[in-house]
């Protein structure tokens, strides 16, 4: 993990709450929440370091055991489910005959579901029994995007923590402050995972360029030739250039791009836009994506009100 993220999370005010709870428990579920899944499960990591860890100043992020956690090494701890989609019922059985499997080499055992979005109601119910009678050798974390997936019954049997997200200012101090750094965080509404990812990917400034235009220029049908002939060339990466263009639209509704269009049109873009995202992910046709794309925002651009 990158050694200043690691540094943000483990003096966050969060982190030294569950640290300290976890110091102690025995036998107990946790549910951590946050929408940003990176955030998430970079949180878990450093979490799982403090447990471990050999140095006195811990967690450190740099002993042996530090990295076992971050190579997923340890042999007590334990991860359930994929890391997205449905938890399947084999991995939650799996999950039930670990439970009371004593650890192999600490005093304490971790059994992990990294996507609790992904637990069916089902696949809850098959786990309830199991935290009530949880083996005090045993700790249990779900991490998931909030408390809207998790069953009553099993938030009631765990400690539920919804994580702080670190914001805009810790985001500077990993991926720095120049005006593409800047565009990145305000383009991701400081949302870590998404930052980071954008931050690498060289293609951002060519895209976010392409926003910028669509934000400015396309105004007439008489265009549509230039500019969906950028997205079919470019149409592997357009879920990446489609999240890019709903951040620069979103960046102008919340008034960091200045620009002319009635708040109005913009929320009705990002929201065409989003709706877009969703029709790609179940795998609709790209240049039919494409189309809906450009034709939906010259209709809203051009509409009367
Ligand atoms: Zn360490």
């Amino acid at each position: 993990m990158d050694k200043k993220l690691f540094e943000l999370i483990s003096e966050s005010a969060d982190f030294k709450q569950i640290k300290a709870e976890m110091a102690n428990a025995q036998g107990q579920c946790y549910c951590i929440m946050n929408a940003d899944k990176f955030l998430r499960e970079s949180f878990l990591e450093v979490l799982l370091c403090s447990v471990y860890c050999e140095r006195e100043m811990s967690p450190c992020g740099q002993c042996n055991r530090c990295k076992q956690v971050e190579n997923k090494n340890n042999i007590d701890i334990c991860y359930f489910g994929e890391d997205e989609g449905l938890v399947k019922k084999e991995s939650i059985e799996r999950l039930l005959e670990s439970a009371i499997t004593k650890p192999y080499e600490f005093s304490r055992k971790f059994l992990i579901v990294k996507n609790g979005d992904g637990l069916s109601e089902q696949g809850q119910n098959m786990l309830l029994k199991m935290l009530e009678e949880l083996p005090a050798f045993d700790t249990v974390i779900i991490l998931c995007s909030g408390t809207q997936k998790i069953l009553p019954t099993i938030r009631s049997r765990s400690r539920n923590f919804l994580l702080h997200s670190l914001g805009a200012s810790a985001l500077v101090q990993i991926i720095g402050s120049s005006e593409r750094s800047l565009n990145i965080i305000k383009c991701t509404d400081a949302n870590f995972g998404k930052a980071i990812a954008l931050d690498k990917t060289k293609e951002f400034d060519d895209m976010y360029k392409y926003a910028l235009t669509i934000l400015f220029n396309f105004e007439k049908k008489a265009d549509y030739t230039n500019y969906s002939g950028y997205l079919q060339r470019n149409r592997e990466k357009l879920e990446l250039i489609l999240y890019i263009m709903k951040g620069v639209f979103y960046m102008a509704l919340k008034g960091d791009i200045d620009c002319t269009l009635p708040k109005i049109k913009l929320a009705k873009i990002v929201e065409h836009i989003s709706y877009l995202e969703i029709n790609l992910l179940k795998r609709q046709n790209k240049l039919m994506v494409i189309d809906d794309l450009l034709m939906g925002i010259l209709k809203i651009k051009n509409e009367v009100k």
